[in-house]
């Protein structure tokens, strides 16, 4: 088996249990898995010199719609809240296909890669055009990701008083079909596993209750996750009073949506009961900080959130709400914000990097990655910090108050798939073309 050292690192964050910070040490990686850490480690394989850097698990991105990375900054939806965005979006959508879907995904799985993601969720919930699932599983195996893509759906459209064009929704009945077909041929329940499907209405005004419903029974019968958007901003809480008759916590609990195979995205709007009914049932947030003050929803209470005992992650969002998808800023976004609203010791950098790393891991099911620890796997970022970003800088290891902010190497299952700065296995330049391309037809097209 491969051996590789990242050896006399400046400082490894591990985020172990004890949330060691080690110096001048070593990380021997042996296959996938990572060995042992300490000083004085001896190899025959590989050894990467991580002097001058620090060394932190890889971050963990808890949603993401990668194929909205075709759709940055589009005009028309620069300044409108949720629903009227939406509606900009979907007649764009509508017309992409599987090349599309696949370029879109290594664009947003580039983007994570270089700023230290290892592991994403990824939440597709319309298939145009012969669009699948598959399109951005085999995106993730050319960037060299861990991916837990979901299987997402909408299935009311305008003609039923919903939300999307009637051609961007599909059959409930064809939407549990698909969701079987996908689980079976990806889904990887072991340790190390490099794919996980989960099941993703797309949000509770998207779908059906009873779609809702057999969702849950179907991710409990496979032994998969549940995930969707909820309690996004106030126009959602409004139309769950409305429509439902109760807060969307209540909605979810009812249906089965609450436990520690769910995660649920933004929930901005949680109330005292719902953080409460999130902690004691394990249930996970997905925290998108950007996404929110993007689209104006607010604030989410992450430091109740976490007070409390609920498992929160984060989450960069779509390229269509953010525009960017670095996930190390994401992580700073996500301390300044909670300092706005609570002070400026209300979140610490060293706590915004748990959250994005063994945090973001523990929402999607994987203690075994999020934290550098013999016995885990091999998902490590390094970070050289000579650059103009941390120059002056009396505390390196605080990554998220200075820089970098895009990794020089990147580890996911002791593979290196970020080299001195560079995709190892893609042409970055090319993918920016091909992107660009595709970007320029659609906007062609309309
Ligand atoms: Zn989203």
């Amino acid at each position: 088996m491969t051996e590789t050292l990242i050896q006399g690192a400046d400082t490894i964050v591990t985020m172990d249990d004890a949330r060691r910070e080690l110096h001048g040490a070593d990380i021997l990686i042996r296959g996938g898995e990572i060995v042992d850490v300490g000083q004085g480690l001896r190899t025959s394989g590989d050894v990467v010199s991580a002097k001058g850097c620090v060394v932190t698990p890889g971050l963990v991105n808890t949603h993401h719609h990668l194929y909205q990375s075709l759709t940055r900054a589009v005009p028309q939806g620069q300044n409108a809240l949720l629903f009227g965005w939406l509606q900009t979006l979907y007649p764009i959508w509508s017309r992409f296909g599987p090349e599309e879907m696949r370029v879109s995904a290594m664009t947003g799985l580039a983007e994570l890669a270089l700023s230290g993601c290892t592991l994403t969720s990824d939440h597709l919930y319309l298939y145009p055009n012969g669009a699948r699932l598959d399109d951005t599983i085999e995106a993730a195996r050319a960037i060299g990701l861990r991916f837990h893509p979901t299987r997402g759906a909408m299935s009311i459209g305008q003609s039923d008083g919903g939300l999307p064009p009637d051609a961007l929704v599909e059959r409930e009945a064809d939407i549990l079909n698909d969701c079987i077909r996908v689980i079976d041929a990806f889904h990887d329940p072991r340790e190390g596993s490099m794919c996980r499907v989960g099941i993703a209405p797309c949000s509770p005004f998207s779908v059906s209750r009873d779609l809702m419903r057999d969702a849950a029974l179907l991710a409990r019968d496979k032994g998969v996750m549940l995930h969707t958007h909820l309690a996004e901003n106030d126009e959602d809480i409004a139309y769950s009073l409305e429509k439902f008759g109760c807060r969307p916590g209540q909605y979810a609990e009812d249906l089965g949506w609450t436990g520690d195979d769910v995660w649920h995205a933004h929930c901005v709007k949680l109330d005292g009961q719902e953080i409460d009914l999130f902690a004691k049932s394990g249930t996970g947030v997905a925290h998108c900080p950007c996404s929110n003050c993007r689209l104006g929803s607010g604030i989410a209470p992450v430091r109740a959130m976490r007070d409390a005992g609920v498992k929160v992650g984060l989450g960069v969002d779509g390229s269509a709400s953010n525009d960017a998808g670095n996930l190390i800023l994401e992580a700073r976004q996500s301390m300044l914000l909670q300092r706005v609203a609570n002070g400026a010791d209300a979140m610490s950098a060293r706590e915004a990097l748990e959250i994005a790393t063994r945090g973001g891991a523990d929402v999607l099911g994987r203690p075994d990655c999020g934290r550098i620890a013999a016995g885990k796997r091999a998902d490590i970022a390094i970070w050289d910090t000579g650059c103009i970003e941390s120059a002056g800088s009396w505390d390196a290891a605080a990554l998220l108050l200075a820089g970098p902010t895009r990794v020089r190497d990147l580890f996911v299952e002791g593979r290196r798939i970020v080299a001195g700065g560079h995709l190892a296995s893609y042409d970055l330049p090319d993918l920016i073309a091909q992107q660009n391309r595709l970007a320029r037809a659609l906007a062609e097209s309309l």
